[in-house]
């Protein structure tokens, strides 16, 4: 896998993992902060909630407790059957009447059962008598269940049969000085607008209801919930709060919170709130107390409408995006600043160790990288420099051993192999400019016998005087050499006879005195021959061996000359 792709990997990996970590988190946090705020909210709407029902209802209930505590009221339903007394107290009622927000009232008598109502078309001018309650009937069972339970004040929302209303009744017992009670007065609001007004706010996401002091639901936008005529009915068959739950730990929770705040009683403004499922929906329920009328107010809020869950895709989406533009910045950055010049360094370290010193421009970017490319390109030239040194002088050396190869080593001539290449070419010159060319060979006489008595260093030292001599009495464009041991070549180029005669004749002449000169005399014995052109190196050294031979067995000391008819001459000693 190239650095490339594992650097890009590992980025997205580390950012994809941070990404997550962020993600988990600002989901806790969220939902945190959302429970946070829906708690908040929940108790506002419960105060504000409970405020307007209080509103509506305080004027009510006022105007009913001091309609309750009239004394024309209170006389005559000691006596209701004084007319004087009911007429007064006819006048009494309808005062009221015009005050209350519903522009209805009713009294109903203890003593005789009877009830009078009236309402705001006045339909029942002069006729305010409607019917008489029967205690054996349930539609009347409220009046006599609320005497029984001498329950001063009641709120109870309850379906009027014989007037053909469902109304949200306020009902307050009516007492006598001594406190015996007397009847029971009050006004009757209009359901449907009380439920406009208070409960179905249309407002999405916030669900109001009012239960009662048992948890039976008074006040629902849904009037199938509705617990008409709570009082008259036994525990066990009431609609309570919790059958809008499903969820049996969310019954508990509600019971238990309309339980606490009961306990709570005395405390002001007291709120509990709490998750709940309705209608398999999360909702944050939030209760409240009204110590006012007996009744819990409870709001449910449905966290999803009210924040819902796309209100976060913005943020996703931004977040993505920036990811996205992190991911190609890091990547734009990743390959500017390491990844080419990386790579073009790797290629030019490649061309490099294939021994091309033509290196490709390379990028450095201002960071160790771009050090590292400048490191190298000083490294490259010295590495270059040093290789044409090398170079320089493996080729010098190699020069030197080959001349070297054809050096003798005592003398300084040239060896047997130079000699042989100089023969070489001394042939094809000849062949090509058809020119003779001579050669002498030339051996010292009795060498083994100096060696014997003066010691080999001595022979040495012979063979080099030899060498000099050679050396001082050739043409400088002739070749002398050594051949081995104690015999010497040289060839003569150009040559006739007459030089090849002279030469080798000067040769063993200066031998001879030269070495008189030195206290060790020595003399040689040489074998010349002229070569033609065409002729190879076998014959010429064959026939000036020839000629060395015939030198030696005439006495030594003198030149033998070997024509090219193979006859033999002595120009003599
Ligand atoms: P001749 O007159 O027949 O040439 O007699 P010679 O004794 O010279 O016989 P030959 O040429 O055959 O002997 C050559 C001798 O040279 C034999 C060897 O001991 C001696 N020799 C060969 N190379 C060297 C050398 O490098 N140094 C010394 N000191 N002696 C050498
Ligand atoms: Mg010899």
């Amino acid at each position: 896998m190239s650095l490339k792709t594992r650097i890009l990997g590992l980025a997205a990996t580390l950012i994809i993992v941070a990404a997550t970590a962020s993600w988990l988190a600002y989901r806790e946090l969220s939902e945190d902060i959302i429970e946070r705020w829906g708690r908040q909210v929940a108790e506002i709407q419960v105060r504000y909630d409970s405020a307007r029902l209080l509103q509506s209802l305080e004027r009510e209930i006022g105007l009913a407790r001091q309609m309750a505590s009239s004394s024309t009221l209170i006389q005559w339903a000691q006596n209701p059957d004084d007319p004087d007394l009911k007429t007064q107290a006819i006048r009494q009622m309808e005062s009221f009447r015009s005050n209350f927000r519903d522009n209805s009232y009713f009294v109903a008598l203890r003593h005789n059962g009877h009830y009078y109502y009236n309402n705001a078309a006045n339909e029942y001018a002069g006729d305010q008598y409607r019917y008489t309650l029967d205690a054996n009937k349930p539609d009347d069972a409220w009046f006599f269940q609320l005497i029984d339970e001498g329950r001063d004040f009641h709120l109870n929302v309850n379906p009027d049969v014989e007037l053909g209303v469902t109304k949200l009744w306020i009902d307050v017992l009516m007492r006598n000085e001594q406190g015996e009670i007397v009847g029971m007065v009050g006004t009757g609001l209009n359901l449907d607008d009380f439920l406009q007004d208070i409960v179905d706010i249309g407002q999405d996401g916030i669900t109001t209801l009012f239960v009662d002091y048992t948890g039976a639901i008074q006040l629902y936008r849904d009037r199938n919930y509705i617990d008409f005529a709570s009082i008259i009915k036994p525990e066990g068959q009431k609609n309570t709060v919790d059958l809008l739950f499903d969820d049996s730990q969310d019954k508990q929770q509600i019971l238990g919170m309309l339980q606490m705040l009961k306990q709570r009683e005395g405390r002001a403004g007291a709120v509990e709130s709490g998750f709940v499922t309705v209608d398999g929906r999360k909702h944050l329920a939030g209760v409240a107390y009204l110590p006012t009328i007996g009744w819990f107010e409870i709001t449910l809020l449905d966290l999803n409408t009210l924040v819902p869950p796309s209100y976060l895709w913005p943020l996703v989406a931004v977040f993505l995006v920036s990811l996205l533009i992190s991911l190609v910045l890091f990547h734009l950055i990743i390959q500017s600043r390491i990844l080419r010049p990386v790579v073009a360094l790797e290629g030019a370290v490649k061309r490099l160790r294939e021994g091309n010193f033509n290196l490709p421009y390379l990028p450095k970017p201002d960071n160790e990288i771009g050090r590292l490319v400048d490191h190298f390109e000083t490294m490259a030239n010295r590495v270059q420099l040093n290789t044409r040194d090398l170079e320089h002088q493996v080729a010098h050396r190699t020069e030197e051993l080959h001349r070297l190869a054809r050096i003798d080593a005592l003398t300084g001539l040239k060896n047997r192999r130079g000699l042989d290449e100089d023969l070489d070419a001394e042939i094809e010159r000849a062949r090509r400019d058809n020119q003779s060319f001579g050669l002498i060979w030339l051996d010292i006489d009795h060498f083994k016998a100096i060696n014997d008595k003066s010691g080999h260093q001595a022979g040495d030292e012979i063979l080099c005087r030899v060498a000099l001599w050679l050396k001082a009495n050739v043409r400088p464009y002739d070749h002398p050499g050594r051949w081995g041991g104690d015999e010497f070549v040289v060839l003569l180029s150009p040559c006739d006879p007459v030089v090849l005669e002279q030469i080798s004749s000067r040769i063993r002449l200066a031998v001879e005195q030269e070495s008189l000169k030195t206290g060790m005399p020595v003399t040689v014995s040489i074998g010349g021959y002229l070569c033609q052109p065409g002729e190879n190196s076998d014959t010429i050294l064959r026939q000036a061996d020839r000629a060395l031979y015939t030198a030696k067995e005439q006495g030594r000391n003198r030149v033998c000359i070997t024509r090219s008819d193979e006859t033999t001459v002595s120009p003599g000693a």
